[in-house]
């Protein structure tokens, strides 16, 4: 029996073609999701105060999204950005007033209605609410990094919260088929953001990729295995870590659902999530989760190739 070989790059482009390349969040049930595992995740966390006080955040935001209405890019915007390969909803210049706003004061509301947190809390909250404008777009603009500026770490959590709302908002109302992959593979092809974390996902029509998961918009792209998500690097640069030990096969994982992927090219690591390990996976929730697993990487000599926007340094700058 004769057996047609295929070459690499013909490889490659038939496993592109059935790929889905782009997966959207679901407006009735991400930030439903989030918050749920985040409660569950905080029992066993050493920073159990702040993920329930994140999950209170993600309760807000999932009341938020409802009112929120974006500006959407017309169907002839679709079809240019498609063309150039250019984000269609780039997060650091798409109009965002007065809907992010709206979405940042429900969010301090209900945080500083909130029983069971420190009075600092509420006052936190308060304090936002009442900030002027111009501070609070001013803030924006430095958390999205187009203004030089100290952040407010206290704060940036609440307005990272808003922005989120706003970028769920229009990543939700678009067909994975109105957005293309982009030429660079650690960006977000939707909004421009850079991603949390990455995910193997374990239903269906997605089973066994891995998609990046942006920190803003949520909305998820493919890259290949068992390459570097900062730099492209591949092969025996990369390693796997999670809390139990070192694994360093990406095919035959252990038992953790949730590792780091490490870079000795770049010597940058992102988390990654097995969701068949653990169908409950959420990025945003099971990163901020595993801060011990930084604390590890960062002993080692690794740096985070993109932070978890939920999560700022006071030093951060
Ligand atoms: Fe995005
Ligand atoms: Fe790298």
């Amino acid at each position: 029996m004769s057996q047609r070989i295929l070459e690499p790059g013909q490889i490659e482009t038939l496993a592109q073609r059935s790929i889905p390349r782009i997966r959207l969040p679901a407006r009735e049930s991400l930030f439903v999701q989030r918050a749920a595992r985040l409660r569950a995740l905080a029992p066993t966390s050493r920073i159990a105060d702040y993920l329930h006080l994140c999950a209170a955040i993600a309760d807000a935001q999932h009341a938020a999204l409802a009112g929120c209405a974006p500006t959407m890019p017309s169907a002839a915007e679709l079809a240019a950005a498609r063309e150039h390969r250019m984000p269609p909803i780039p997060a650091t210049d798409w109009p965002r007033k007065p809907p992010w706003r709206n979405a940042l004061e429900t969010i301090c509301t209900a945080v500083a209605a909130q029983p069971g947190f420190p009075p600092e809390v509420a006052r936190l909250a308060e304090r936002v609410a009442a900030a002027a404008a111009a501070q609070l777009e001013a803030q924006a603009d430095v958390l999205l990094g187009t203004r030089e500026g100290a952040v407010d770490a206290a704060a940036a959590p609440l307005l990272v919260a808003a922005l989120q709302v706003h970028g769920v908002a229009a990543s939700s109302r678009l067909a994975a088929g109105e957005v293309a992959p982009l030429d660079v593979p650690g960006v977000c092809p939707l909004c421009g953001s850079l991603p949390v974390a990455s995910v193997v996902r374990a239903q269906a029509q997605y089973q066994g990729y891995r998609y990046l998961h942006c920190a803003l918009c949520a909305c998820e792209w493919h890259l290949v295995r068992v390459q570097c998500s900062q730099c492209g690097a591949s092969g025996k640069d990369i390693a796997y870590r999670s809390l139990s030990g070192e694994d360093d096969a990406d095919d035959a994982p252990a038992d953790a659902a949730l590792r780091a992927e490490t870079c000795d090219a770049c010597h940058r690591y992102r988390k990654i999530l097995y969701q068949e390990k653990d169908t409950a996976i959420e990025p945003v929730a099971d990163d901020l989760a595993s801060l011990a697993l930084d604390l590890l990487l960062a002993d080692a000599g690794y740096a985070r190739a993109s932070g978890n926007p939920l999560l700022w340094a006071a030093d951060e700058a």
